[in-house]
């Protein structure tokens, strides 16, 4: 169901609530933030309108884990001048989150004033959804905006709590989030491809199966393809693989065919005698001929010509997981492989999952993509099926 969004309520001249999602690595320095600061570029639409219509901003963040205490370290105001830079506009940063001094300086507030408040985590209220805590940051604002999709999959006082208490809306990045990963699982172009990978098989159980009954094709590339190539009986050298998935793995496989489902497995990889960056001899081999000595680092070349041409077919293609070890440049050619033919095709691309989105942005394709979500482990919920708290507690349109 769509919600409520920034169009549908009035916020002129008003003062509004935003939770934002500026969690930046700020351990990498407060002069590298302008390299990690595609979470406050992703919010700017939100933040441009809202200026445009005269409101008064009270924006809110968690950053890090501090666990309900304050950290010097973990404080906003760094982040608050990076924003101002992108803004183009003064943000007073103020050093509490809610109280008497946090309702005068949102009080204050004038047409177009933006006010950033301190770390929401300094307060432990945050994370229990305590409702005093979400009630005490209520009365910041008039309106309540939501535009954190990444942090939509925790029930955390900013996220679930305050709209209960306050009219609210989905922000512009939080509706293009719930638009592009609930419109490629609901209405897609078919055909519809899974394009999965990662790590571990358990990570994505949920995953495998939400998209199990809606997919046409299945790709299966990366650590998780190892899992698949095992329940295939096929001997996987020193990779880790998942005993406890095989059956699992199986089951998905078996099912995938009773259904009509092709699915993709390499029918080559990418092996090395060593998990690391510079291990050699690096060599291709069958995906039935796997050296006892060694470990799948990524997909074959030819595998990933033959998904690079299966997924060009495809309407929609939902990717989650890289194909190879891709921090390692040796091993990162399957996913750039992949990456490039869907940037280059008519597909519409969705990409949930923190480090395919990493990977993606890598290469510079992000925007090549139809979406790439600002949520790794909240894109990872959606893709489950799964209801997030802070979306369910937003408004359907009626
Ligand atoms: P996402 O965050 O996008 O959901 P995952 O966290 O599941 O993705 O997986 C990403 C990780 O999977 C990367 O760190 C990558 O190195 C690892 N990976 C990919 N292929 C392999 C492989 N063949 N063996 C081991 N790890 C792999
Ligand atoms: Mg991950």
């Amino acid at each position: 169901m769509a919600k409520v969004g920034l169009k549908d309520i009035d916020v002129k001249g008003r003062r509004v609530l935003v939770r934002v999602d500026f969690n930046v690595p700020i351990e990498q320095g407060i002069e590298n933030l302008p390299k990690y600061d595609f979470r406050l570029r992703a919010v700017l639409p939100t933040l441009e309108y809202l200026l445009a219509q005269n409101a008064r901003l009270v924006l809110c963040s968690h950053l890090g884990r501090p666990k309900g205490k304050i950290v010097e370290g973990l404080r906003m105001a760094p982040v608050g001048q990076r924003l101002e830079a992108l803004l183009k506009r003064k943000v007073t940063c103020i050093p509490e989150v809610v109280g008497p001094k946090a309702q005068a300086a949102a009080n204050a507030l004038k047409p177009g004033d933006v006010l950033l408040l301190e770390n929401l985590r300094f307060n432990a209220g945050e994370e229990a959804n305590d409702p005093e805590f979400a009630k005490a940051l209520a009365v910041l604002g008039e309106v309540y905006v939501s535009d954190a999709f990444s942090v939509a999959h925790r029930a955390h006082a900013s996220t679930a709590g305050v709209p209960q208490y306050l009219p609210s809306a989905a922000g512009s990045l939080m509706q293009k989030e719930i638009e592009m990963l609930g419109g490629a699982l609901a209405a897609p172009t078919r055909p519809l491809a899974a394009l999965l990978g990662g790590a571990k098989v358990s990570d994505k159980i949920k995953v495998l199966e939400n998209l199990l009954n809606k997919v046409d094709t299945l790709f299966i590339g990366g650590g998780m393809a190892v899992t698949f190539l095992r329940a295939r009986g096929y001997s996987t050298g020193r990779s880790a693989v998942e005993e406890a998935q095989i059956e699992f793995a199986r089951g998905i496989l078996a099912e995938a065919k009773r259904c009509g489902i092709a699915t993709n497995l390499p029918s080559e990889v990418v092996v090395a005698p060593e998990f690391k960056a510079d291990a050699v001899p690096v060599s291709t081999v069958a995906a039935d001929k796997i050296p006892a000595d060694a470990y799948v680092m990524d997909i074959g070349p030819r595998t990933a010509e033959a998904f690079a041409a299966g997924l060009q077919k495809c309407g929609t293609v939902i990717w989650n997981g890289p194909m190879g070890v891709f921090e390692f440049p040796a091993f990162a050619k399957g996913t750039e492989r992949v990456a490039r033919a869907l940037a280059a095709s008519k597909a519409r691309t969705v990409v949930g999952g923190g480090s395919t989105a990493e990977a993606v942005e890598a290469l510079g394709l992000s925007d090549k993509m139809a979406h790439v979500s600002t949520g790794g482990g909240a894109s990872l919920e959606f893709l489950e099926g799964r209801e997030l708290p802070g979306i369910a507690a937003l408004p359907d349109v009626k």
